[in-house]
C-alpha cells in the first residue's frame, strides 16, 4: 500500500536542517541553526538542499 506522503514531508526530506528518526522525517532548524523557523513546514521558506552544487 502507498502512504500519501504531503509535499512538504517530501520537501524535508531533501532539506539539510531535516533529520529522520525510523521512518519520520522531522524538522531539525532550530537544533542546528539555533534559530526558530519562525514559518509552518508547509510553507516553509529555509528550505535548503541537502545536496551539494557541482562546484562546491
Ligand atoms: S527547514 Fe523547512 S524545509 Fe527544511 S526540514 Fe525544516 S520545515 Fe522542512
Amino acid at each position: 500500500m502507498k502512504l500519501d506522503i504531503p509535499p512538504h514531508k517530501k520537501r524535508c526530506a531533501k532539506c539539510k536542517y531535516s533529520v529522520k528518526l525510523q521512518s519520520t522525517v522531522l524538522c531539525d532548524y532550530l537544533e542546528k541553526t539555533g534559530h526558530r523557523r519562525d514559518c509552518d513546514a508547509e510553507t516553509c521558506t529555509k528550505f535548503e538542499s541537502r545536496r551539494r552544487k557541482k562546484n562546491d
